[in-house]
Order: structure tokens, then C-alpha cells, then sequence
């Protein structure tokens, strides 16, 4: 996939104007419908940009985005989403968070409304830092009860299912935690269509502990691999002549 938005050295402008690309990338991609799901960014130990509450996603502004503390106290931009919550006691409890990203995406969020997680059907489930995505129990939108509920699944992962409600996913940075939005997604479609099938070939714990293993190394440009090996670039010495 590709995506513009990035979070990187630029400042309080940079993190306010990719937290709004970041809810149009999750429009464009059809992971949000209307105001549905939020998003934010860390800006440093004690504070986070988060996207506004009840606003329209077309219209949203870099300005609208607003800034919000540890202590829950706003300033800049519009009143905060209603699930501020959520990502202020993540980004307290769990210092390598920079990003949460909550959307109700279809097939993740019909998921959760079954109360199930998705199970290691397939080994890409590890992307999401362990071998399932478990489902939070339901709890009401906005609460700190759902908060609570949203931290104990994320126990050691880096997504969620919130049942009868949607999806929560963290990351170092925002593109890793939109992309994992549109992986679970994915997986939650691909999760239906299986069931639908028939019987399912879960992973075991071992499987899974060797994804987990690959994935520490997997899309590293240093990643180890004894069979692959990087030829020489005809470029890098003297051009050869056409013969
Ligand atoms: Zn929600």
C-alpha cells in the first residue's frame, strides 16, 4: 500500500496535518464511514494530537486536530474525540506507542459483534504482535470502563476487537498503525470466508512462535537470509559497453 502521510521530525504543524490524512486515508480505504473512529499521534511523554469529535472527515482541518494531555486537559483545535480515553491511558501505559488508530471497519467490527477474535488461522495474524487478536468484552463507547476492557486485550499485541463495537490499533508511528488497521480488515474478511468454508487449520503455539520469530527480521533491507544473495550492480563500476 501506499500512503503520503508520515510522522516524522517536523513538529506540532506536521503531527496535526498527518493526523487528518490519516482519517482520509482511512475514508479512501474504506475502513471509515461518516464520524466513525478516531486517530492520534504522540507528540512526546505527555501529550498526543487526536482527531476531533463528530467531525466530518472531508472537512477536517489541521487545526481542528487537538492537543491533549495525560491529565485528559484539551487545548487547540476542536473538543476531542469521546474515545480520548482509550488512547490517553495507552499512550501512559505503553511508552513505545506513537500512534492508536480505532475505526468500525466492516468485517473486523461484524466480527467482534460474534464476540470472537481472530485465532491463528493464518500466520499473518503475528503481525499484529502475538498469535491472535482477541476481542475486548463490550463496554460502553467513551468509557473508562471500555478503556480498561481495550488495555487488557492489547495485553502484549498491538490490535484489538472491541465487541459489538470495532477495532483498536496501535503502532510505533501512524503509518504502522493504519497499516495494521487495514490488516486486521483483511484478516477478519479473509477469518469469515474460511469459517464459511469449512473446517479450519488453526496454528499451533510453535507455528506461531516462528512467524513471530521471522517477523522480528521480515522487510528489513539486513534480514538474514543465507539463500538470497545481493549481486554485484553492473552500475556501481565502469558501464559496459553495448557489444
Ligand atoms: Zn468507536
Amino acid at each position: 500500500m501506499t500512503r503520503a502521510a508520515t510522522t516524522g521530525p517536523g513538529g506540532d504543524e506536521t503531527l496535526r496535518a498527518a493526523v487528518v490524512e490519516g482519517c482520509r486515508w482511512l475514508v479512501g480505504n474504506g475502513l471509515v464511514v461518516g464520524t466513525a473512529g478516531n486517530v492520534s499521534a504522540r507528540r512526546d511523554a505527555e501529550h498526543f494530537f487526536v482527531s476531533p469529535t463528530g467531525t466530518p472527515y472531508h472537512a477536517l482541518r489541521p487545526e481542528d486536530v487537538a492537543l491533549v494531555d495525560l491529565d485528559g486537559r484539551w487545548r487547540g483545535g476542536r473538543r476531542p474525540s469521546s474515545e480520548w480515553r482509550i488512547h490517553r491511558d495507552l499512550y501512559r501505559a505503553r511508552p513505545e506507542i506513537g500512534a492508536v488508530v480505532h475505526t468500525h471497519s466492516r468485517e473486523a467490527t461484524a466480527l467482534a459483534c460474534t464476540g470472537r477474535g481472530i485465532p491463528a488461522f493464518h500466520y499473518q495474524v503475528a503481525a499484529a504482535g502475538g498469535a491472535d487478536v482477541r476481542c475486548a468484552p463490550y463496554r460502553p463507547f467513551g468509557t473508562q470502563a471500555l478503556s480498561e476492557a481495550a488495555l487488557v486485550a492489547l495485553a502484549g499485541r498491538r490490535a484489538c476487537l472491541l465487541a459489538n463495537h470495532g477495532v483498536l490499533c496501535v503502532g510505533a508511528d501512524l503509518d504502522a498503525a493504519l497499516g495494521l488497521a487495514a490488516e486486521i480488515e483483511d484478516l477478519a474478511a479473509k477469518y469469515r470466508i474460511a469459517l464459511g468454508l469449512g473446517r479450519i487449520e488453526i496454528l499451533d503455539a510453535a507455528q506461531m512462535r516462528e512467524v513471530l520469530d521471522r517477523f522480528a527480521t521480515y522487510g528489513r533491507q539486513d534480514g538474514a537470509d543465507p539463500d538470497l544473495v545481493h549481486a554485484a550492480d553492473p552500475s556501481d563500476g565502469s558501464p559496459e559497453e553495448p557489444r
